[in-house]
């Protein structure tokens, strides 16, 4: 049976609206919506950390950050430089390309939900 909810527990969870870091912070998900039920600072003891809850106490968390600095339609370097990717490969290979970039990168992010809905 799924549980109701999941605990990510972090040794240091960015506020982006009090624009600071809270130490030893826990974040309780709703499994059913997604959405945070519950934000508290822990005690430092072990008591409130269960079995498959998200251990990331030695981490710092910093919800909502996303790497959007992207290269979509070069691929690795090793395989070829980027000036001949973009001087010798066709317009059609590269959007090819991209597309499948792109959809790698979608399919990633959707792998980290802790819940695994989707
Ligand atoms: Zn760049």
């Amino acid at each position: 049976m799924q549980p109701k909810s999941i605990a990510v527990h972090t040794g240091l969870l960015f506020d982006p609206k009090a624009k600071a870091f809270g130490e030893n912070a826990s974040v309780i998900f709703d499994v059913e919506t997604g959405a945070i039920a519950d934000v508290f600072e822990r005690d430092n003891s072990d008591k409130c950390i269960s079995n498959g809850d998200i251990d990331l106490r030695s981490k710092v968390a910093m919800p909502g950050f996303v790497d959007a600095h992207t290269h979509i339609f070069l691929h690795l370097y090793e395989e070829r430089p980027a000036q001949e990717q973009m001087r010798d490969e066709s317009i059609v290979e590269r959007t090819i390309r991209a597309t499948n970039h792109v959809r790698r990168a979608l399919l990633s992010v959707v792998r980290c939900k802790p819940w695994g809905r989707y």
